[in-house]
Parts: C-alpha cells; structure tokens; sequence
C-alpha cells in the first residue's frame, strides 16, 4: 500500500469511499508521521487519542454510507483557534494553559463535515511575525532546506506550522489565518497552497483576535482542489460574527478545471521592485506565459498607493491588536503573575505573559490611538486603507478578473537570519500581500517553480471580492504548469 500520508484530500476521500482503507488507518499513518517529526516543532499538542475517536465515527458514518464531505480526513488547527475541552494558546504564554469550554465556527464546521483533529499548530504568538520565531513554544523548522546544506530553515509565518505540517505531510491539510500575509507567506516558503478568502467570508468567532479589521481564516493544502474542498466546509455566514456575510457558499472544487480563457489578469507594475531577484522576475513571467497559454489576456495595471500599504498596515495592525490585547490581564482566563495591588498584578502579568513582538505591537498600537496621535497616525493610515482599497476597485472596475504578483520577495531564510536588529526587514516579507488584507479581497498562493537553491517559491493571485472560485481556477492552471513537489524527508 503507498503511504496514505502522501495522498491528497480528494485521493483520501475516493480511497475511503472505496473501502481502500479506514479513517483509523489513515490517522493512525498520520500520527506516526508526526511523532517521527517532532524536529520540526509544527504541532504544539498532539491529540491522538480525540484523533482516534473521531477516526472510529468517521468509519461508522461512512460505513452507514453518510460520511460527511471530510469524512475521515485528519487536518491539524492552527493554535489560534479555540477548540473545546483543547488547549489552546495562540503560542503565548499568557494563555498559560487555556482550555476554551466552546470550539471556534470554522473547525466546528470540519468537525460537522467528519473531518479528524490531529493535534494543534505552532504559530507566531498571537499571529504577529512571519517566521514563526516569535512563538512561545519556539520556531517551526521548514521541512525545505537549501540544496547540499543542512541549515534550518523557517517556514514562514504566522501559519509556520500549518505550513511545516502540511508540506511534511503530518496532515493532509490545515486551518490558517491571515492578517497581512499570514496563510499566503508560509504556503509560499513550503510549496503548498494558501488561500486567504475575502474579508466576511469565513467566521472568525473563537479565532483568538490579532487585529479584527484584517484577520481571516482558510487553509492550507497541497494542490489547489484541496484547498477548494477544505474552504467550502470552512466558508459560511456565522450571526455570531457581525462582520461574517450572508451570501451562499459556492461549490469551490467545480470551479478547478473551469476554463480561465478569456480572463483579464492584471500584472500591477508596482509590485515590480527595485533589486527584486532575478529568479522573482522569471517566476512571475512565467507564471503569466502560463496563463496565457491557457486562454487568459495579461494587462499591466496601476495600483498606486502599493507603496504605503506596509507602513498603513503597521499602524492599523498594532491599534486593533493594542485594543484586543488588552483583554488579557491575569483576571479572568490564562496566565496570572501575583502582585501587591490589582495595578501591579496587570503590569507583571502582561511583561511576563508577552512576547518582544508582541509588546512592540501593543505600544506602537497604543500610541498611535493616544489622544494628540490619533489624527496623525490612525486616522490617515485608515485614509491610506481606503486609497489602497480604491485602487483594486479601479482596477476590477476595467474588466480585470485577477491580479497575479509574486507571493513573497525570496524563498524561506535561515532561523535566526532575519529581523533581530531591525523589526522592519521581516515586515518586509508582506510586501505583496498586505494589500490584499488592506482591501479584505480573497488572495491565494500558489507553489510555481524554485530558487537557484532548490527552495520553493509561489505566486499570488488577488480576486474580486467573494469570487474565490476564479482563484481556483486560475491557481489550478498554474499549478498544472507548475508542477507538484514534496521536500525529500531527512527527519
Ligand atoms: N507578518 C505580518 C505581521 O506580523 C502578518 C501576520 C499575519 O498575517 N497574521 O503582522
């Protein structure tokens, strides 16, 4: 038999279906992969023995022939989301040992459609980086690694681990969320496939908050179609998130292989910086020579205001993030570090639970919203947001259907190698998929060829609002030129 943890969603689901193999069986593959990976630090907390619970409902269901559209299929959950009677972190440790008494919207809808909790994923704490390094719990490492070396590499983040679990195939998929490149930028560094829906379109109730006007939940997969399977069991109107949007949830695996000729791709000439690699530019060029050759007509577009969208996005991030921290205060839930007064009590808790990142967010965020700043600061970044936002609507408003860019500016870095003298060369990294979030469009990443060292790189596609499914399918006709790669196992 191959290795069920090598098998995509939609193999796993006919294999089941078949009678093939059991759900317990293909958990039981998978919770061997992952003790075998520890070195890569991608779960936080392994549930093997709910893994095993779940497997057996799901092979009772599809043996009573209503196994839901996940049935049986193990994912591992990102540690922002809450899942009940779980420990759940955000890989901080002022969570301390938080075990929420209810489950977030979006894996409650897996749990619904029988898919099986793996275990929990590391990620950067509270979200904020894009390096996984900043998580309590200590960075995730890349299962890629540069040709002939054995350097640790990171995955990206803030989904490292998602990232690191699924191109290591420790699940055959995973929960995500993105702020400002969180899903794209780590699917980017592994070679596997990030979507990152429009704003509204997929709860964030008991996803724990980093910034509420940007974050957003999707998966992470190994081929595009898994990626659609997994998004429609995510997607959905939630009343419990007010920001969650009533329209219907398309059947997304339709759109793979629909036809894209015809389409309008925007290649915005902003995104093409100075000094980028070489290997960016050829990435890119080629990813368009693939869509034409399959029918679609590439036009330069003009989003302007792509210059300020980073320094927009680090005045906004932090404002929301200083407010939706401020919950934890060693009161009610979470880590409490005693003190003689209730004042002191807060102030110790806070230093002791928080990260440097972290902290760095919460005072910027808390700055720029101060009475005197405010106008300065948050007020016209918000202005800038809308410029952003209007630039997209310019540009869909010309009959553009997507707009394809680079995902990140390089491939994965060495742990360690970037960001500690200077917070800005990391937020670097989201140089091309801030905007997305800015604008709360659907974005997705795409694996599309590899550097000169052998380490993957992925291209971005930016849709209209709620239209996810001309991302499909536009990312399964680069994904077909592409190619598929899984990275050689030396853990
Ligand atoms: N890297 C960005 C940040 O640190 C985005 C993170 C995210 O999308 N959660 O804020």
């Amino acid at each position: 038999m191959t290795d069920l943890t090598s098998l995509t969603i939609a193999e796993a689901r006919e294999g089941l279906a078949s009678k093939s193999f059991t759900a317990r069986e293909l958990t039981d593959a998978h919770l061997a992969a992952i003790e075998a990976a520890r070195v890569l630090n991608a779960y936080v907390l392994e549930t093997p023995d709910r893994a095993r619970e779940m497997a057996d409902a799901a092979d009772k269901q599809i043996g009573k022939g209503d196994g839901g559209p996940l049935a049986g299929i193990p994912l591992g959950i990102k540690d922002l989301f809450a899942t009940r009677d779980i420990r759940t972190t955000a890989c901080s440790k002022i969570l301390g040992n938080f075990v929420p008494p209810y489950e977030s919207t979006v894996t409650s809808q897996l749990w619904r459609d029988g898919a099986i909790l793996l275990g929990k994923l590391n990620n950067d704490e509270f979200a904020m980086g894009s390096s996984n390094e900043t998580s309590c719990f200590g960075p995730v490492v890349n299962p890629w690694r540069r040709e002939g070396s054995n350097t640790h590499l990171v995955p990206g983040g803030s989904s490292g681990g998602s990232a690191s679990a699924v191109a290591a195939l420790l699940c055959m998929g995973a929960t995500a969320t993105d702020t400002g490149g969180s899903i794209r930028q780590p699917a980017a560094f592994t070679a596997t496939v990030g979507v990152k829906p429009t704003y509204g379109r997929c709860s964030r109730w008991g996803i724990v908050a980093f910034a509420s006007s940007l974050d957003q939940a999707g998966p992470i997969a190994r081929t595009v179609r898994d990626s659609a399977i997994l998004m429609r069991s995510m997607a959905g109107h939630d009343p419990k998130d007010t920001t969650s949007v009533n329209i219907g949830v398309p059947d997304y695996e339709a759109a793979i292989g629909k036809s894209v000729k015809g389409m309008k791709i925007g290649i915005p000439k902003e995104y093409r910086l100075d000094g980028m690699p070489a290997e960016i530019e050829k990435l890119w060029s080629d990813g368009a020579a693939w869509l034409k050759a399959a029918g679609a007509e590439l036009v330069e577009v003009s989003l302007p205001y792509t210059k300020y969208a980073l320094p927009a996005y680090y005045i906004v991030a932090p404002a929301e993030a200083s407010s939706n921290l401020a919950r934890y205060d060693g009161v009610r839930y979470g880590l409490r570090v005693p003190g003689r007064s209730i004042g002191e009590m807060y102030e110790s808790t806070r230093a002791e639970g928080f990260g440097d990142e972290v902290r760095r967010r919460v005072m910027i965020g808390t700055y720029v919203l101060s009475a005197g700043y405010y106008d300065a600061y948050y007020l016209r970044a918000q202005k800038v947001r809308t410029l952003i936002k209007k630039d997209f609507e310019d540009c869909f408003a010309k009959g553009v259907n997507a707009i394809l860019t680079p995902a990140t500016p390089s491939a994965a870095f060495g742990v360690g190698e970037k960001g500690g003298a200077d917070p800005v060369e990391m937020y670097l990294n989201d140089i091309f998929t801030v905007t997305v979030n800015m604008a709360g469009l659907p974005g997705i990443a795409v694996p599309a060829g590899k550097d000169a060292q052998g380490l993957p790189l992925g291209l971005q596609l930016i849709g209209r609002a709620f239209d996810e499914e001309t991302l499909f399918s536009l990312g399964e006709v680069i994904e077909q030129a592409a190619g598929r790669s899984t990275p050689p196992r030396w853990w």
